[in-house]
C-alpha cells in the first residue's frame, strides 16, 4: 500500500513521452496546491484521436495489493462495485453538442466490469481538492481515456463528508448529459475510494475566465445555453446543483462545459461554503434570509446562480463582490450594477434571472428562448462550424 501511495505521490510531469506532443493545454492548479503547471498533451483532434493517444504514463505495477483479475496472489481486499464503461463510441457522441436539452448521451451496454485499480495505467495529476488528488488515466483494456479521483477514506471520516460524498456518487452516476461531467464508476480498497470520471482536457472555466478577465457575448451565451440545458435535465430529474460558479464547471476538448461537483446538490446545505471558501456571490437571496430554509428546496436557486454566473460571465466579476456583510446585503436586496458595455439583451437576462422572488425568475425553457441567447448561438455555432471544418456539427 505504502509504496502504491508513494508511486501515486511520486507522480512526475516530465516524464520521458512528454516531449512527443505539442501541449496545447496548460492547466494551473487555481488554489496553489501544485507548484507546478501541468501540460497535457495533444488532445485536440476528437475523442477518438485521445483515445488512441499514448499517454505519458507512469506503469504502476501490480505488486503492492492491487492485482490483476486473475491474480491468486492479491494481499489487501479490493472491493469493487459494478460499473458499465461506456464504449468509445459512447465517448465519441458525448462529444456533440445538444441542440435539445432533452438530449441524453447514449451510452452503449456492454459487458458490466468490475474495475480496480490495477486497470488502471495512471497518468500526470491533474489537480488536488479538498478532499481527492485527480489524475488522468487510462482503461488498459479499451484504451478509454478518464480522469480518476482517488479519496481517502480516512480523510472523507475526519471532514465527516462520507454521506455527501456518497451522495454524491449517487447522484453524479445517473447523469448522462453532454454538459454534465460524467461519473462511470467507482470502486474502493481498503483505504481508498476510486471515481472513474470524464476528462475534461481544457481545465476549469474558472481558469479561462481569469485568463481572459471576461468573455465576448457570444462565448458567454454559448455557455450560458449549455448551462440551461444542463441545468434543465436535472431540475427534471429533480436534482438541484446549488453550487453552480466557474470553479465547479470544467472544459471539455471541444471547449463545451461540463458541470461537476455535486457535493451541495439535493442535501440540504450545512455550512460547508464558509468551511470551503467562504464565497457568498453565488448565494441566492432566500439562502441568506433566516427561516426560509425551505427555499434550499427549491430548482429556482440554479436559476439565480445561472444569474450571477452570466454577469460574471460578461463582466469578469461577480454582481454582489464586497465584503461578506456587504454582499449579503446587497444580495437580499438585489443591489447591482450592469456596467454599460453589456448589451441590452445581456442586460435583460440578466435581470430576468436576478429575481428576488424565486417564482418570478425566468424559467429555463424561456433562457433558452431569449434573445441573447438566439442571437449569439447560432451565430456563435455556425463561426465554430467555419473554424472547426466540422461540417458534422450542421446537422445536429
Ligand atoms: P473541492 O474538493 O474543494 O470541491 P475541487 O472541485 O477543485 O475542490 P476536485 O474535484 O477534487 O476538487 O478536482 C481537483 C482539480 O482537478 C480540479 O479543480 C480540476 O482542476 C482538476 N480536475 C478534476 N476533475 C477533472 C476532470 N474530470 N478532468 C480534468 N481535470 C479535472
Ligand atoms: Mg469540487
Amino acid at each position: 500500500m505504502e509504496t502504491l501511495e508513494a508511486r501515486f505521490e511520486g507522480i512526475s510531469v516530465q516524464d520521458e513521452n512528454h516531449d512527443q506532443y505539442a501541449p496545447n493545454q496548460t492547466l494551473h492548479k487555481k488554489k496553489g496546491s501544485l507548484s507546478h503547471a501541468i501540460s497535457i498533451s495533444n488532445l485536440g483532434a476528437s475523442a477518438a484521436a485521445a483515445n488512441r493517444l499514448k499517454l505519458p504514463l507512469q506503469k504502476l505495477a501490480n505488486t503492492n495489493g492491487v492485482k490483476q483479475p486473475n491474480s491468486t496472489t492479491t494481499t489487501t481486499t479490493t472491493t469493487v462495485t459494478k460499473v458499465t464503461l461506456p464504449s468509445q463510441a459512447a465517448q465519441r457522441s458525448s462529444e456533440i453538442q445538444p441542440r435539445s436539452s432533452d438530449y441524453t448521451a447514449p451510452v452503449s451496454q456492454p459487458q458490466p466490469k468490475q474495475f480496480h485499480l490495477g486497470m488502471f495505467e495512471i497518468g500526470k495529476p491533474l489537480g488536488k481538492g479538498k478532499f481527492g488528488r485527480v489524475y488522468l488515466a487510462r482503461e488498459r483494456s479499451t484504451g478509454f481515456v478518464c480522469a480518476l479521483k482517488v479519496l481517502h477514506k480516512s480523510e472523507l471520516t475526519q471532514g465527516k463528508v462520507e454521506k455527501q460524498v456518497r451522495r454524491e456518487i449517487e447522484i453524479q452516476s445517473n447523469l448522462a448529459h453532454p454538459n454534465i461531467l460524467r461519473l462511470y464508476g467507482h470502486f474502493h480498497d481498503s483505504k481508498r475510494i476510486f471515481l472513474i470520471i470524464e476528462y475534461a482536457s481544457k481545465g476549469e472555466l474558472y481558469k479561462h475566465l481569469r485568463r481572459e478577465q471576461r468573455f465576448p457575448e457570444w462565448k458567454a451565451a454559448q455557455y450560458i445555453a449549455q448551462m440551461a440545458a444542463a441545468l434543465k435535465y436535472l431540475h427534471k430529474k429533480h436534482v438541484i446543483h446549488r453550487d453552480i460558479k466557474p470553479e465547479n464547471i470544467l472544459v471539455g476538448m471541444h471547449g463545451e462545459i461540463k458541470i461537476s461537483d455535486f457535493g451541495w446538490s439535493v442535501h440540504a446545505p450545512n455550512n460547508r461554503r464558509n468551511t470551503m471558501c467562504g464565497t457568498l456571490d453565488y448565494l441566492p437571496p432566500e439562502m441568506i434570509k433566516p427561516g426560509r430554509e425551505e427555499n434550499w428546496y427549491s430548482e429556482k436557486v440554479d436559476l439565480w446562480s445561472l444569474g450571477v454566473l452570466t454577469y460574471e460571465f460578461l463582466v469578469g466579476e461577480a454582481p454582489f463582490e464586497d465584503t461578506p456583510v456587504m454582499t449579503q446585503r446587497r444580495i437580499a436586496r438585489g443591489e447591482m450594477t450592469i456596467p454599460p458595455f453589456v448589451s441590452a439583451e445581456a442586460r435583460d437576462l440578466i435581470k430576468r434571472l436576478l429575481v428576488l422572488d424565486p417564482e418570478k425568475r425566468i424559467p429555463l425553457d424561456e433562457v433558452q428562448q431569449h434573445p441573447w441567447i438566439i442571437k449569439h448561438c447560432v451565430k456563435g455555432e455556425r463561426a465554430y462550424q467555419r473554424a472547426s471544418g466540422d461540417k458534422q456539427r450542421s446537422s445536429q
